[in-house]
């Protein structure tokens, strides 16, 4: 089949790391469409459960070019978060094609080729914008497909209050794991255990009222082998020791894992008071599952009503990319974040690496660093300027347009496929 139409760049995902980075590509004059699976933007976020926070701060919510919406507070809300997306779309300056999902991609001599629902498209460079937490991931404990009460995973958590009178247990106490029990901590389930394997690294949402996430540019700054001693203090200054309550923290500390890993931290908001009360236990790692009963390493067992599993994400990337070479053993990109790849000229990835300062600034990082490359293609001649250098949408005054000779001078507006 022939391609319906040829583009400088195409983003794969409406999501804020795909607008972020259609945004300051079009505010350098390259041509870029972006092509969204769903009807919508900001679907992943409207389906996560209502009572979500963001748990970085505010500031760090901004997007290149429009600052985070005021009126939540320190950390905004999912109904805000949505809001601050769709607004951000509507000023975008590309054209979003909703309803078009891509089920395939292959190199074509100098060019990528781009298979979607609708049609095929060809473009000089692909983004990949699609989601590092696409897919929710749930281990294949035995006996799972049989277990007798309810079991879902923190992806569906849903109405919190649902759990009220149950016996729940939540399986990992990771970044997502730690906020459905912060949740839960303000709802009256009969009793929540949760199983750990390695336990994590926590750190409180506030010090005196402080909103701890304020720092992330100091802890970003700071090398490795003092993050790991500082949040280990941090935690025992002002959660205490934790292992007494049986939560014993991870031999690697939580900046490694952070850096190394891009495994978040555990966020306390409730959850370690509840520990430290009693009406939290911890509980050794899951082994499999028996009828009614979960079975757990060293022997014990438990019956709970509802099982929560916060067992993590998957990209979702492997049946797309997986040939290419381009993903790790995680089935993340091995370029996470706006590295260029020297084997795979002009494919592009971002949004797949956590960072201490959160999503939104790694977005802006990443389509900076993709902006400037592709720029520099386009324009050898041109001075390299970055798209965006504040935080005012004062700083995205207009840059001057793809020229005559520059990049794919055979750009269509033909056979859009949407
Ligand atoms: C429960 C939960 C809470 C979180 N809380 C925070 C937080 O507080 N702070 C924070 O910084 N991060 C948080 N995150 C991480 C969060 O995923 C990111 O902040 C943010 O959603 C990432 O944006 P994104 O644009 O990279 O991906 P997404 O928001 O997932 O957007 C990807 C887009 O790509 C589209 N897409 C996917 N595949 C295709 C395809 N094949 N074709 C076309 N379109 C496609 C999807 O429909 C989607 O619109 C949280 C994640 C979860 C799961």
């Amino acid at each position: 089949m022939e391609p319906t139409s040829e583009m400088p760049v195409i983003v794969i995902g409406a999501g804020l790391s795909g607008l972020a980075c259609a945004r300051i590509l079009a505010n350098r004059g390259i041509p870029v469409k972006v092509l969204e699976a769903r009807h919508r933007v900001g679907e992943p976020w409207r389906s996560r459960h209502p009572a979500l926070r963001l748990n970085i701060h505010r500031h760090f919510a901004r997007l290149p070019g429009q600052e985070a919406p005021r009126g939540d507070g320190p950390f905004l809300r999912r109904d805000t978060v949505v809001e601050h997306l769709e607004r951000y779309a509507d000023g975008l300056g590309a054209k979003i094609c909703h309803g078009t999902e891509v089920t395939g991609l292959t190199r074509q001599g100098r060019t990528w080729r781009v298979e979607t629902n609708s049609g095929i498209l060809d473009a000089a460079h692909v983004v990949f914008a699609t989601g590092r937490d696409r897919v929710p991931h749930v281990p294949d404990w035995p006996g799972r497909a049989d277990f007798t009460g309810a079991f879902l995973h923190a992806a569906d958590l849903g109405d919190v209050s649902r759990f009220n009178g149950k016996r729940v247990l939540v399986i990992g106490a990771g970044n997502s794991g730690s906020d459905v029990l912060n949740h839960l901590s303000r709802h009256a389930p009969a009793e929540v255990l949760v199983s750990v394997r390695h336990g994590p690294a926590v750190v409180p949402t506030r010090i005196f009222g402080f909103p701890l996430h304020r720092l992330a540019r100091v802890f970003a700054a700071m090398p490795v082998r003092l993050l790991d001693p500082a949040f280990r203090l941090t935690q025992r200054l002002f959660l205490g020791d934790l292992a007494r309550f049986g939560l014993k923290s991870h031999p690697d500390g939580g900046g490694t894992r952070m850096v190394r890993d891009g495994i978040a931290f555990a966020i306390d908001d409730g959850f370690v008071s509840e520990l430290k009360n009693g009406r939290l236990e911890v509980v050794p790692e899951v082994v499999r599952f028996d009828r009614g009963r979960v079975i757990l390493a060293g022997g014990g067992q438990c019956s709970p009503d509802v099982v929560i599993a916060a067992t993590g994400y998957r990209s979702g990337l492997e049946t797309l990319l997986g040939p290419l070479g381009v993903l790790g053993a995680d089935g993340q990109p091995i370029h996470p974040m706006g590295e260029p790849d020297p084997a795979h000229p002009g494919l592009w990835f971002t949004g797949f690496r956590p960072m201490f300062t959160g999503y939104f600034d790694a977005a802006r990082i990443a389509a900076e660093r993709i902006a400037d490359v592709i720029a520099a293609q386009a324009s050898p001649m041109r001075p390299r300027r970055p798209s965006y250098t504040g935080q005012n949408s004062a700083d995205l005054t207009a840059r001057p347009a793809f020229g005559a000779g520059e990049a794919r001078t055979s750009f269509s507006t033909t056979g859009e496929t949407k």
